[in-house]
């Protein structure tokens, strides 16, 4: 719209008749500010109404057809003519009803012809220049109008860039990394926390540049994800792994939720990733550590199970056959039989007690290794010795080989050495039905390096398949379970084994095996070599040196001998004095530490055997007390525990010796031999 008016009126000239037009057009006509505009009827003037925007009307009241007061009446219901002023030109009626009449229709005025000119033209004056003045007000409302429109369209868009402003230091703000991606998922802002964290610009992550940093291996599930979003309107929820600057993967939650309009159309996407990374691994630790306790607990389970069948097998034997032995009516070689079998069930039981012991020893990191000077063949021999009598049980040769140059004294453990190849040994023969178990020795020695002993262990036996190979090392656990029924054991043993192994500078590994084809482990223990040792080049092992066995004439020496027992079991004593009753020994029993310190300090005791575990007064407080009281006689200490640790507790209160049970007669005569004096 132009800022300048029209400075022109239009005047609407309304005359049926051509001398009235001409009349007003000579009064008129002359006026340069004026556009003069005629009509000879009343519907010609209606029709012009449109076409011009008329200042003033000067209307003829008689015509044919539309009068003027009609005429009037219809440019007035016209919106852009209700206010334009209409002079009625009339030569007649001049009477008041007819003027009132006028008046009615809309008229201004009343021009009465013969008009005088120069009022005629006064008049017109006045209107066009109201009209003339209408119209600058109309513009400069207009303009005004404009005006405001701009400062607020100004003011609005001022609003939109503060509120930009401010959303942007809001989303740099917050510790998330904030996204804004258009209807069509292209990314069109982030704050400055993506750029911080991928290392990505602006520009590298616009549109579809984001991907770059989405883990590859979930980018598929993401994308799949994003794009159902899209398509139903609703809000978008994934967890994904965020490539970092430095090319670390973290877990990220990533969320965005559609931007809509009044009518539901996506105008954008607002997103936010939160680092979920810390949370996220701990809570797979945390399940994986549960899975870890739920496995544990199912071996353990499972142990419990193995165990429960293992001890209550030989008990089973040890109950029946004792109850056999009750009878009074057996004969003596049914007799000895059931001894023999309830000794043999003993010692099954106690093998499976010390097991547990050790590795629980192990696991609680209480093991004591000793180093002593072993002599190599001398060991391997009594290891065949023993291994011979369960190998020929079962049609299985027993091997022994020599595979390189070998030392014949080394430095180590030698009984954990010796547990470890019985052990792995023992396992060969149980797993193998007939055939053949070899035991393959050599010695690797590098320079500036530890030496080592290498054991291999072959059998050709039912083999272990790979996945059941990766689990057998664990505590409790068995290849298969139904077969493993059939073997017996508690799967401690490889467990055990192999801590020892490590614990020795070495391992316990299967090197290989497979189902039905035999299995070859191999055993490596850290050794040193004493100087001058002698070394042997693949010769076979010397033949077993017989066991040493107690003299009987030996255990004569006791006889006449007092010794007490401070004991409060009476089984337990009773067996003692079963065990003694050949030897002639004099013994004599208290039941408490308490009646054990004062039959010591009142009779003259060779020995005195004292159990570890007592109510009230135990062995440890009756020791203290009598070596406090000058008690010098040897103290043999009976206790059920095999650790080192017990041992040793029991020479600190004072005792001169220790013998775990079960006790065999050879061992506690043995013992009281070394005490007594002779
Ligand atoms: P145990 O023999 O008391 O069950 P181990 O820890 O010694 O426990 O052995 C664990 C398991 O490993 C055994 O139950 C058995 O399934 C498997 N295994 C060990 N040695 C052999 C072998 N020489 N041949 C076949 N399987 C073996």
């Amino acid at each position: 719209m132009p800022a300048q008016i029209d400075e022109k009126v239009d005047i609407l000239l309304v005359d049926d008749r051509e001398d009235g037009l001409i009349a007003l057009e000579a009064v008129l006509g002359e006026n340069p500010g004026y556009r003069l505009v005629k009509a000879t009827s009343g519907r010609a003037a209606l029709s012009l109404l449109d076409k011009y925007d008329f200042g003033l009307i000067l209307l003829d009241v008689q015509m044919p057809e539309l009068d003027g007061f009609e005429t009037a009446e219809l440019i007035r219901r016209q919106p852009n003519y209700a206010q334009v002023p209409i002079v009625f030109v009339t030569a007649i009626n001049k009477d008041e009803r007819y003027v009132y009449r006028g008046f009615e229709a809309g008229a201004v005025d009343y021009v009465f012809k013969p008009f005088d000119p120069v009022i005629l033209s006064k008049k017109v004056a006045v209107f066009a220049e109201l009209h003339l003045k209408n119209r600058r007000l109309q513009l400069q409302s207009r303009l005004l109008a404009e005006r405001e429109a701009m400062e607020r369209k100004a003011q609005i868009q001022s609003v939109e860039m503060e509120n930009l402003r401010r959303y942007r230091n809001l989303a740099d703000a917050i510790p998330h990394i904030v996204l804004r991606a258009l209807p069509d998922g292209d990314l069109e802002y982030h704050n400055h926390l993506w750029t911080e964290y991928t290392g990505l610009s602006l520009s590298e992550s616009l549109g579809m540049g984001w991907q770059s940093a989405i883990c590859p291996d979930q980018l598929q599930s993401v994308l799949s994800v994003w794009y159902r979003a899209m398509r139903k309107r609703t809000r978008y929820e994934t967890e994904c792994k965020i490539r970092r600057y430095d090319g670390v993967f973290r877990w990220h939650w990533v969320k965005a939720e559609p931007e809509l309009n009044d009518r539901g159309e996506v105008m954008a996407w607002l997103g936010t990733c939160t680092d979920i990374h810390d949370r996220k691994t701990f809570e797979d630790e945390l399940k994986e550590a549960q899975q870890k306790a739920e496995s544990a607990n199912h071996a353990k389970t499972q142990f419990l199970a193995n165990m429960s069948h293992e001890i209550r097998t030989p008990l089973n034997a040890i109950m029946g056959f004792t109850e056999l032995l009750l009878d009074p009516h057996i004969s003596d070689e049914e007799k000895n039989k059931s001894v023999s079998i309830v000794r043999r069930n003993g010692h099954a039981l106690m093998k499976i007690v010390d097991e547990i012991l050790d590795i629980s020893k192990v696991e609680a990191g209480g093991l004591e290794l000793e180093e002593v000077e072993l002599p190599l063949f001398d060991m391997l021999n009594e290891v065949k010795t023993l291994m011979n009598v369960q190998a020929a049980k079962k049609n299985v040769t027993l091997a022994f080989e020599i595979g390189s140059r070998v030392p014949t004294l080394v430095k180590t453990d030698s009984t954990r050495v010796r547990q470890i190849l019985l052990n792995l040994i023992g396992n060969a023969i149980k797993f193998t039905r007939e055939g053949r178990v070899a035991l393959i020795t050599s010695f690797s020695s590098r320079v500036d390096e530890v030496s080592h002993l290498h054991f291999l262990i072959q059998d050709s036996g039912v083999g272990i398949d790979r996945i059941a190979a990766e689990r057998i090392f664990q505590p409790f656990s068995q290849a298969d379970t139904s077969t493993t029924r059939l073997f017996g054991g508690t799967g401690l043993g490889l467990a055990l084994a192999r801590k020892l192994a490590r614990a020795l500078g070495g391992d316990v590994r299967l090197l290989n095996s497979s189902p039905g084809q035999g299995s070859t482990f191999e055993v490596t223990i850290a050794v040193e070599v004493p100087p001058h040792t002698e070394w042997i080049e693949h010769s076979q092992p010397e033949q077993p040196t017989p066991q040493q066995v107690t003299d009987p004439n030996r255990a004569e020496s006791l006889k006449g001998k007092r010794i007490l027992l401070v004991e409060d079991a009476e089984d337990n004593q009773f067996l003692i004095k079963q065990f003694l009753s050949r030897t002639g020994a004099i013994l004599d029993t208290a039941s408490n530490g308490r009646e054990g310190i004062s039959k010591a300090l009142a009779n003259d005791y060779e020995v005195v055997l004292m159990e570890i575990q007592m109510p009230l007064v135990d062995g440890y407080q009756a020791t203290t007390e009598l070596r406090q009281k000058g008690y010098d006689k040897p103290i043999i200490a009976l206790t059920a525990h095999a650790l080192n640790e017990e041992r040793e507790r029991c020479m600190q209160t004072g005792c001169s010796g220790h013998l775990t049970k079960p006790i065999s007669r050879r061992q506690l005569i043995d013992s009281l031999l070394e005490h007594v004096s002779h």
